[in-house]
């Protein structure tokens, strides 16, 4: 509080703000420091195929194992690297570091399962886009189909024109794409259908309640349907439960990911997991 301020102004100082903002401050510097200190992992939650039984594909979803505060969830950290710029090269090191899993667990001798990397709005509009997945890829000798990046309707269709050719050229490249947490924002699949996408999230947030609500049961049912009919590929998100299993399995839905299978795990568990889905397989 400056002399400035005066008497009057006292009644404004607030010590909670003050605090607010020094620690974001003081996260923001450390997680500038994050990269560079070998702070972030990713974890790896599997999707499993509703035709199969199986795992058909996992997604990285990225944690910061801080000294003092332990695993950061992505919620707390992803906007500061967003509203920082941070986010490029996090997202960069993100796209490294899952192709290279991905390679590794090949050269385990693992069955080569499609990965997905979430893009945040900032990333998916980067210059270096194109080039950070290029060279992700080719530094390490991964099929392109392999990868399949995850992006939220709105970072799609806020700036359409511009992201229509940003997804071509990644289609031309041979990445698939997915359109996240689908029916949280104000897109349709009118809209969609216009880019070249490949597969629909169904947010969690729709699968929470599907089994009691009927209003969601028949949102659930109709995405499916006019997605499949789009030529999509649909996967339930936050899939917690036997009864979600079964009704999504009615209506046809492909693939499911949430907590009834997996959450996300460390490399080695997955790796685990993964071995154990293969077994199951050989019997
Ligand atoms: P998302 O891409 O929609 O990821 C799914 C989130 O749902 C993950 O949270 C996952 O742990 C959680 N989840 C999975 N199954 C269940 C379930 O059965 N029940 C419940 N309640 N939750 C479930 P997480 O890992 O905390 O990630 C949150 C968000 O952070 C992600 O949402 C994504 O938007 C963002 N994020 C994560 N990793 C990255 C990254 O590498 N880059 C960017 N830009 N964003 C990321
Ligand atoms: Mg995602
Ligand atoms: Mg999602
Ligand atoms: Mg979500």
């Amino acid at each position: 509080q400056t002399k400035e301020s005066g008497k009057n102004h006292y009644q404004f100082y607030s010590p909670q703000i003050d605090r607010d903002a020094s620690s974001r401050l003081a996260m923001e510097a450390e997680l500038r420091q994050a990269l560079e200190r070998n702070q972030l992992r990713l974890h790896y939650q599997p999707k499993v195929s509703l035709d199969s039984g199986r795992i058909s594909g996992m997604e990285a979803l990225l944690r910061w194992a801080h000294p003092e505060l332990g695993m950061v969830p992505p919620s707390v950290f992803i906007p500061l690297a967003e509203e920082t710029g941070m986010i490029e090269s996090i997202g960069a090191w993100v796209l490294q570091e899952a192709c290279a899993q991905s390679k590794r667990w090949e050269n385990e001798g693992l069955p080569p399962l499609r990965i997905s990397v979430n893009l945040s709005p900032r990333q998916f509009n980067s210059e270096d886009l194109i080039a950070d997945i290029a060279q992700a890829l080719i530094q390490h000798q991964l099929q392109p189909g392999v990868l399949e990046l995850e992006i939220t309707e709105s970072t799609v269709t806020r700036n359409a024109e511009k992201a229509a050719r940003v997804l071509a050229r990644v289609q031309a490249m041979g990445v698939s794409v997915a359109i996240d947490d689908f029916g949280t924002g104000y897109s349709s699949l009118s809209q969609l259908k216009h880019f070249p996408i490949n597969t629909l999230k169904i947010d969690r947030s729709f699968i929470a309640d599907v089994t009691v609500n009927r209003a969601n049961k028949a949102i659930v049912r109709a995405v499916v349907a006019m997605g499949k009919a789009l030529g999509l590929n649909l996967v339930a998100e936050g899939v917690e439960s036997d009864e979600q299993m079964q009704f999504l399995q009615s209506v046809s839905c492909n693939e499911v990911q949430g907590s009834y299978f997996s959450g996300p795990l460390p490399p080695r568990e997955f790796a685990e997991l993964l071995r154990q889905d293969e077994a199951l397989l050989r019997h």
